[in-house]
């Protein structure tokens, strides 16, 4: 199969026979063996019965319905799971994003040997103080983070090569960061495309302000978990390492000027509780980096490497 089109959605009924039409007409023309997998993340509305309906009526639409509302993160993850094109391609279901993309985002997968290509919705049609301004931040901060020259890390209309998302897993709410765990998963060839972007036609935005606190505290996980998560003694035992010393460099200077002059008073000086705060903290990193490689040795995937080729075994 050429193309799986993976479509995470919660309460998207009206858009859904536009959006499928469109796609249709779209791959038709293009004459690839393709797949639309709709991925029903606990609509409350009628949707699960539409996608039913645009199956019984093309049997290349493909459904999974939630029990419940797990987010979109969960949504896609399980549409990588059931992907079986070689070029994965996602994008939202509120007609936001163009299906007329889809070629040349297929192209590029397939012909230019990118492994992902996201979306940047350089013209975006989205409220401009709760979405487009503190997105340019959050982009501005993954970039210097990752590494990653991308302008626009959360579009939903991304194009992958197959390997790519068998290969990562995307929890929580990680889905605003799959680049960066492409990155990690060892797929350095990211490149990027502008893409049209529409206003919302239907429906109401799933993701109110806090998609920005969320997204903070995501992109603070995702640098520590990238880096230490397979080794958190290296993090918290150098600062552990660090404050203890300080600390104990203090406590030192106070024991010293004590003996020097039997007149100091120790637990008059503002330093005796610097020094004995320091201390503990120190201890309580170094606490946390026990604790942490505990957990790290007894993960069960700790030694799943993936492996791109063999030879000879
Ligand atoms: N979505 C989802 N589960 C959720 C929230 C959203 O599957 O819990 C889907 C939603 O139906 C849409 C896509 O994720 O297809 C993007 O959501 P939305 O358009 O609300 O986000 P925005 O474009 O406002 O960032
Ligand atoms: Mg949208």
């Amino acid at each position: 199969m050429n193309l799986s089109i993976v479509i995470p959605l919660k309460d998207e009924a009206e858009s859904l026979p536009e959006l499928c039409a469109w796609i249709e007409r779209v791959v038709t023309a293009r004459q690839y063996t393709y797949e639309v997998i709709l991925i029903d993340d606990g609509s409350i509305d009628d949707s699960w019965k539409v996608i039913q309906q645009l199956r019984s009526a093309n049997p290349n639409i493909k459904g999974i319905r939630f029990q419940r509302n797990y987010g979109k993160s969960a949504a896609l993850n399980e549409g990588f799971k059931a992907a079986a094109g070689n070029v994965v391609i996602t994008m939202d279901a509120d007609l936001q994003d163009s299906p007329d993309e889809i070629p040349e985002l297929y192209d590029l997968i397939a012909k230019e040997g990118y492994h992902l290509i996201s979306g940047w919705k350089k013209k975006r049609y989205d409220n401009t103080f709760t979405k487009n301004i503190p997105s340019k931040f959050f982009n501005a901060a993954t970039r210097s983070m990752s590494g990653i020259k991308l302008h626009d890390f959360n579009c939903g209309l991304k194009a992958y090569h197959h390997k790519v998302v068998k290969s990562i897993e995307v929890y929580g709410e990680m889905h605003r960061y799959i680049p960066v765990l492409a990155k990690w998963a060892g797929f350095r060839n990211i490149g990027e495309k502008v893409v049209e972007h529409r206003k919302r036609k239907y429906g109401t935005t799933k993701f109110g302000w806090s998609r920005f606190v969320n997204g903070f505290l995501d992109l603070t996980t995702i640098s520590f978990v990238g880096r230490f998560g397979k080794r958190p003694m290296h993090f918290f035992g150098l600062w552990g390492t660090l404050a203890f010393a300080i600390g104990l460099g203090i406590s030192i200077y106070l024991i010293v000027s004590k003996i020097i002059n039997t007149e100091f008073a120790i637990t008059n000086r503002p330093a005796f509780f610097i020094a004995l705060t320091i201390m503990l903290i120190g201890t309580q990193l170094f606490l946390a980096g026990f604790l942490g490689e505990l957990i790290a040795r007894n993960a069960p995937e700790r030694n799943n490497y993936l492996i791109e080729e063999k030879a000879g075994l």
